[in-house]
């Protein structure tokens, strides 16, 4: 079951925010969302058990939609080879009504 993105707000200095079509939404820091880049390294990291600390400063140089299948994101600390799914990003969000 897909549930659309009707609206995305990239506030590239704070934080990210996507609201689904049955209402749910997303508003979270860009820090909280750095910590969970999912490419290939910070995966690696995590699975090690560390965290992932992100740098003062940090900022998104861009974002981007990549297909119908989520967001890349361009990080000022190098990081750029993850993509945030929507999925994935949905399980962040705060359910309908929360
Ligand atoms: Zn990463």
């Amino acid at each position: 079951m897909t549930v659309e993105v009707v609206d995305i707000v990239v506030d590239r200095e704070r934080s990210l925010g996507v609201a689904w079509e049955d209402g749910s939404r997303l508003d979270i820091s860009l820090r909280d969302l750095r910590s969970l880049c999912p490419c290939a390294g910070c995966i690696g990291v995590r699975e090690r058990g560390a965290e992932i600390e992100p740098p003062a400063g940090l900022s998104a140089l861009s974002a981007e939609l990549h297909g119908n299948w989520g967001l890349a994101i361009r990080w000022s600390d190098g990081h750029e080879t993850g993509i945030y799914g929507w999925e994935m990003l949905r399980s962040l969000a705060g359910g309908v009504g929360e």
